[in-house]
């Protein structure tokens, strides 16, 4: 079963095909979550589509439609992925469905998306074969990083992470709530890791085993 991505990733990698009635190339097209979701739609995530105004049935589809239907709608020239089948889809504007354009600028930084979350992932693969817990933090509390690098990092904290890191890991602001639970629970893995955890009253950490706080100096046995 092919995913969305594979779907688009085959048919960039394509010429696309030229519209039939105007020989435009056209447009990779993402097809709105409604018209796929509802198992109605055109059974693509992506088509392409002559988005070109001068195109002839294009054109003549406004005096066209307006004869016959009685409203304000055209249609454009698509084709299914295979570049091979052409229908037209209605539009309700010369506006319509443009939206919905893959633009070069959006496939760029799909692109440079793709990249950072590469190079993300190897430096901490790096940082995690070196024990280097400070990579990881740079990376955790780098808000420019792709949430998912920073994801991956707040978990591997929880494995190669110190006691003396919780306390920068507690006061970030992560601005994801996931990041923000795994931050959480990689806390608690690395108080287990070392035999440690938070003084309910003073909030210091200390010993696991510590009957009275060093810090404050109050009874902590059993808490
Ligand atoms: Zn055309
Ligand atoms: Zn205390």
């Amino acid at each position: 079963m092919k995913t969305k991505q594979d779907i688009l990733d085959e048919m960039l990698s394509k010429e696309a095909p030229k519209c039939p009635h105007c020989k435009n190339s056209m447009s990779v097209w993402q097809v709105p979550d409604f018209a796929f979701g509802d198992g109605l739609g055109w059974g693509s995530p992506y088509l392409y589509v002559c988005f070109n105004d001068e195109c002839p049935s294009y054109k003549d589809g406004w005096d066209n439609i307006r004869g016959n239907f009685a409203h304000n709608a055209s249609y454009r020239c698509m084709s299914y992925p295979d570049g091979k089948t052409f229908e037209f889809i209605p539009v309700f504007s010369p506006e319509g469905g443009t939206g919905q354009l893959i633009s070069e600028q959006v496939l760029q930084e799909q692109e440079r998306l793709k990249e950072s979350i590469k190079i993300g992932f190897s430096s901490l693969a790096d940082a995690y074969v070196h024990k280097d817990a400070d990579a990881a933090m740079l990376i955790l509390l780098d808000a420019l990083q792709p949430a998912r690098v920073r994801l991956k990092a707040a978990d591997m904290i929880g494995d190669i992470g110190r006691v003396s890191d919780i306390e920068s890991l507690v006061n970030n602001k992560y601005g994801n709530q996931l990041i923000t639970e795994q931050v959480q629970a990689s806390i608690k893995k690395i108080h287990k890791r070392h035999f440690t955890r938070e003084c309910p009253f003073c909030a210091e950490i200390i010993k696991d085993r510590a009957n009275i706080c060093k810090h404050c100096g109050k009874e902590v046995a059993g808490l």
